[in-house]
């Protein structure tokens, strides 16, 4: 028993690093080699079929079948260089990751051979028999048709000999049952509103998108280590493991050496990604040991939404060949941080102009205050939901840690902003605020240049963090599909900007002057919002006691925070917004409902398992070696000396059985309260249940079972210690 985690610590110590080779291209040759991109289609498309794509891409306009019979001509053409065989409409259930069902270019002749065909119907529209995905009850199993339709404005890859098409999934009555419709028509929304809101500055905006810049962390363990782990293995978390003597206290990882075993992994994601088209850019270190970050430059929040679903899936993939696992989950270790997608989001115009960068000019900068006040309007009147959209049975473990975003939305805008915010709110005349732009740093070291000022300083518990140029929504979990995040945020923001829009409309038709107007709107919207900005530390005490006094949500209980998506002002938002009906609303709930108790479900039973099969056992073991001991020791000496003797060695026997004995008992209340919780019906009332009567026992019983790793001889300890998973390369 005890050999095989030895083992498996050797092993992973000989482990060499596996080369990648480096492509003799530069990045820039091969970005975007498998991707059908506008120089291809340009290449590969009759002049008019292109041109009608394009407007489809950028207008959304609708196809017809006969442009997408010649469009799926020119992708096989292309995609026959690779050696491509198969298509798939590639699509985001409401389940982890992306679905594909693939299907071969073949087709009868009806000569009786074949020929490879791929038509233009089966590229726009196809019907996996969804039965099996989740839909809330939209669909149920005897009326298992939903389709998938392909989203042209995310261009079509190649992966191995696939054809990969992008695409949403609705059902056959035309809900969605997945992340991508409602996050196409969330940006649809707020490019609707927010180009309304620009027209008062610059008639020349015809359309404003929404960019999101993902920061993807994860952790990297070896594959031996992770097998011999059964919690990581069903879980993607140990559920059991005392901390390391060393973790992340010195401090040493964070942007330190990357190890060569990990530098080939990284290099290898890096050129698949770069050939995918994901402008990968940052990779390092990150604070934990083992934790790593990947960004790639900012994108369409469209296309970075599916990229990241991409990189996702690669990391996955390459890891295994590199004879690692890669761990998405928001926590896999305790004590040590966890991992998170910090989103990088702002709007910007068809005109080049980033909405949430500030100006040169006081007019420029008047536009900036806009977006900046409406944004933290949006936050502000939705933070309850903002956190039901990140929230998960993985991150709520993230949640309120020390090291990640509080449980509680608020906004930081630094100094320089906070008090251009406080002016104007204060100012009784409607004139122009100049905002002093970045100012100089003299550094005065030779060599090094001038810096200039970030207008923004930074403060990493904020759980939205203007950051110059964006705003950092930072509590977006590491495995979560951030479309969930950025359909609520995009839909808050066309409901604010539509908002004000209206009320300034309302003062210019009452005879103000426009810029009077705009200022005096957002005048009342800063008094408004005030509530949601905090500068201070988001992981005190004193701040959960000022938000509950601010009236900002502070819930912590996961289901419970799944309750605002149907409070009457998300609905009423989600339905205004045209993004999401109330029946869509409800049936996503009762998936998060259903996935909540499910992953604790799956948890107790794989913890229950581990105490009885690996726990005890060993613990059980251990103490009987003692007690052999201790027998011998009073067959040997005098019953003075032998108490003497074995006093220590009783003292040990004693707390094995008092830890072996919580655990028993609590395994068996922890089945108890499962069996109680599983005959509810209703899936709201099931997650409460698991989450206040069987999550606790995780937490409760692996405190004992971490004391016991500390007490039991190391030899026998079958699972791989901490110390083993987080230090080997
Ligand atoms: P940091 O770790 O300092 O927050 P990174 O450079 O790791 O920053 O990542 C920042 C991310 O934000 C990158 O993806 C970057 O492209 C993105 N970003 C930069 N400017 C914007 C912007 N205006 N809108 C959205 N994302 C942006
Ligand atoms: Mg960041």
């Amino acid at each position: 028993m005890a050999r095989l985690r030895f083992n498996v610590v050797e092993e992973a110590f000989k482990k060499k690093a596996v080369e990648v080779k480096t492509p003799t291209e530069r990045p820039s040759e091969y970005f975007g080699k498998y991707v059908f991109n506008k120089e291809k289609m340009f290449k590969y498309l009759p002049l008019k079929t292109y041109n009608k794509l394009c407007d489809a891409i950028e207008n959304g306009t609708r196809l017809e079948l006969s442009v997408a019979d010649e469009i799926a001509q020119g992708m096989k053409k292309w995609a026959e260089q690779f050696g491509v065989t198969h298509i798939t409409h590639w699509f985001q259930p409401l389940t982890e990751g992306t679905a594909e069902k693939h299907d071969a270019f073949i087709e009868h002749d009806f000569k009786g051979g074949m020929i490879e065909e791929f038509s233009g119907k089966s590229l726009i529209q196809q019907e996996p028999d969804a039965s099996s995905f989740p839909s809330g009850g939209i669909r149920s199993t005897f009326e298992a048709r939903g389709y998938s339709a392909w989203d042209p404005a995310s261009p079509v890859f190649v992966i191995g000999d696939t054809l990969m098409i992008p695409t949403v999934f609705i059902s056959y009555t035309g809900e969605a049952l997945d992340y991508k419709a409602p996050l196409k028509k969330a940006l649809a929304a707020v490019d609707k509103a927010a180009t309304a809101v620009c027209k008062y500055f610059d008639e020349n905006v015809t359309k404003v998108t929404a960019n999101l810049g993902w920061e993807q962390e994860y952790f990297l363990v070896d594959e031996g280590l992770y097998s011999a782990r059964p919690d990581l293995l069903l879980t993607g978390r140990t559920l059991a493991g005392h901390d390391s003597a060393k973790n992340q206290q010195m401090e040493d990882h964070y942007f330190g050496a990357i190890p060569e075993r990990v530098a080939e992994f990284m290099k290898d994601l890096e050129i698949q990604a770069l050939e995918l088209g994901i402008p990968c850019k940052t990779r390092h270190n990150e604070v934990a040991p083992n934790q790593f970050e990947l960004a790639p430059i900012y994108e369409e929040c469209n296309l970075a939404v599916d990229h990241n679903m991409l990189i996702m899936s690669l990391m996955r993939k390459i890891a295994r060949k590199h004879g690692f696992r890669c761990l998405l989950h928001e926590k896999p270790f305790a004590g040590i941080n966890g991992s998170g997608k910090h989103a990088n989001w702002s709007l910007s115009t068809n005109t080049g102009v980033v909405l949430h960068a500030l100006g040169k000019t006081p007019e420029d900068n008047l536009r900036f205050l806009t977006f900046a006040v409406e944004t933290l309007m949006a936050v502000y009147k939705h933070n309850g939901l903002l956190k039901a959209s990140i929230m998960s049975a993985t991150n709520q473990h993230r949640l309120g840690a020390n090291e990640a975003p509080p449980a509680i939305i608020s906004s930081f805008l630094g100094k320089q902003i906070s008090s251009v915010f406080d002016k104007i709110e204060n100012s009784t005349t409607e004139e122009l605020i100049a905002i002093k732009g970045a100012e100089a740093l003299s550094l005065d070291i030779p060599q090094i240049p001038d810096l200039k000022i970030d207008n923004t300083d930074r403060n990493r518990t904020s759980p939205f963090a203007f950051t110059g140029n964006r705003f950092e929504f930072r509590a977006v979990g590491s495995q979560a599909n951030c479309a969930e995040a950025m359909t609520v945020l995009n839909t808050a923001v066309a409901e604010a900007l539509t908002n004000f829009k209206s009320r300034v409309d309302e003062l210019i038709a009452a005879g103000s002057d426009k810029v009077s107007a705009i200022i005096k709107v957002l005048r009342e919207d800063i008094k408004t919002c005030k509530p949601i900005r905090f500068e201070g530390n988001g992981y005190s005490d004193e701040w959960k006691a000022e938000a509950a006094k601010r009236g900002l949500d502070c819930e912590t209980s996961c289901p419970v925070i799944f309750d605002r998506y149907l409070d009457p002002e998300s609905i009423k938002m989600f339905e205004d917004m045209k993004v999401m009906t109330e029946l869509e609303l409800k049936a996503r709930n009762e998936i998060k409902w259903d996935t909540f108790t499910k992953k604790i479900q799956i948890e107790a039973r794989t913890f229950g398992d581990m105490a009885m099969n690996q726990i005890i056992p060993v613990a059980a073991k251990y103490q009987s070696t003692l007690i052999d001991n201790v027998s011998k020791v009073a067959s040997t000496f005098t019953k003075e000396e032998a108490d003497e003797l074995n006093a220590d060695n009783m003292s040990i026997i004693r707390q094995i059985s008092a830890h072996t004995r919580f655990i028993i008992e609590n395994v068996e209340a922890m089945i108890e309260a499962r069996k109680v919780a599983n005959k509810i019906e209703s899936e709201r009332e099931k997650a409460v249940q698991y989450h206040d009567t069987v999550q606790p026992y995780l937490d409760s019983i692996r405190y004992h079972a971490d004391k016991l790793e500390l007490i039991v001889e190391d030899e026998l300890w079958v699972l791989p210690k901490y110390r083993e998973l987080l230090f080997i390369r």
